[in-house]
């Protein structure tokens, strides 16, 4: 194992579960990392605004500590010309870690958006993608368990480190749609594959469109990920616009919501106009995050909804989507 590595890893029974290894290093990192402490008590003054619907709930969250990662430039030039902060060489001093399987990290967020946040990279520097990650994913989120949601960023949908492989987890309920989930489906979802023990729903006409899949079989959840990633991606080599959602109670439930473009024409804008958001798989879960109070202050139904209807998939492709993944 890497020297600094072994250096890094927090101490802990290797029999326990990984979500007691995720509580014990999170509250070693917020007693023991000042910049740790500091970001979850600025949780406490993250003000809310709550959008009800017909049958969900969407939240606006004012957390000014998300401001260096909704406004990270992602292009080409600008990643390459810094460190990544994901490998472990480059890590804070007091950062520690917890280890998944000898390939993967587990380490404290210390920007949260959750009450308890992590950011899980692969040791390797290599490029954010989920074709062949998937099932690592899957299995990590199975590890976590119930406590947690574990999401999937894509490199130009809201991931601010698109060179390292990573995902994210965050306690379970803090996004609405982990638990209003089935009433979504009841209200806005087409069963359209169940079989194999996998059920494939899509939900149209929503606020946020998107695909999900449950199962308890690994490689037939996975073979249906790669079917739906097929259609999404339309024969083209780069992966598709997404963000995944995932979360293990006795099976797998996976989100995936097809996407347009990485930001809102808002975010473009400059003076009044401007709006600093950048959706990623926290804001499609139900939480939008604004990391500067003019915006939230702003912020209202009607925008809340034009934002979403920018970024994510509209009916007529979703349509498409399901003529091609019905037998
Ligand atoms: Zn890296």
């Amino acid at each position: 194992m890497d020297g600094d590595l072994s250096k890094r890893l927090l101490i802990v029974d290797e029999k326990l579960s990984l979500d007691i290894k995720a509580n014990l290093l999170f509250n070693h990192q917020v007693e023991n990392w000042q910049l740790a402490k500091n970001g979850y008590s600025s949780l406490k003054s993250v003000k809310i605004k709550i959008f009800e619907f017909d049958d969900f709930t969407i939240e606006a969250h004012y957390n000014p500590g998300r401001i260096i990662s909704s406004s990270a430039k992602v292009d080409d030039k600008s990643i390459k010309e810094r460190p990544c902060f994901l490998c472990v060489n480059n890590l804070p001093s007091d950062q520690k870690a917890v280890s998944i399987d000898d390939d993967y990290i587990l380490l404290v967020n210390p920007y949260p958006i959750f009450d308890k946040h992590f950011t899980i990279p692969t040791l390797r520097h290599i490029p954010q993608t989920i074709y062949s990650n998937f099932k690592r994913m899957l299995i990590i989120s199975e590890m976590l368990g119930k406590t947690f949601s574990v999401f999937y960023n894509g490199p130009k949908c809201g991931a601010s480190a698109p060179d390292h492989l990573h995902f994210q987890a965050g306690n379970f309920g803090f996004m609405k749609i982990d638990t209003e989930f089935y009433s979504i489906l009841n209200k806005y979802g087409e069963i359209i594959n169940d079989a194999n023990d996998v059920t494939t729903t899509a939900v149209t006409n929503h606020l946020r469109n998107f695909i999900s899949i449950e199962s308890n079989e690994t490689e037939q959840l996975v073979n249906e990920f790669i079917r739906v990633y097929k259609v999404l991606s339309e024969n083209s080599n780069e992966e598709p616009l997404l963000n995944i959602i995932c979360t293990y109670n006795e099976f797998w439930k996976v989100i995936i919501f097809p996407r347009t473009i990485h930001r809102p024409t808002y975010f473009y804008e400059e003076g009044e106009k401007k709006i600093l958001i950048s959706p990623a798989a926290v804001d499609l879960g139900g939480v939008l995050i604004f990391p500067r109070e003019e915006d939230f202050n702003k912020i209202n139904e009607d925008l809340v909804i034009d934002i979403f209807s920018q970024v994510t998939t509209d009916n007529e492709t979703m349509n498409f989507y399901v003529k091609k993944l019905k037998y």
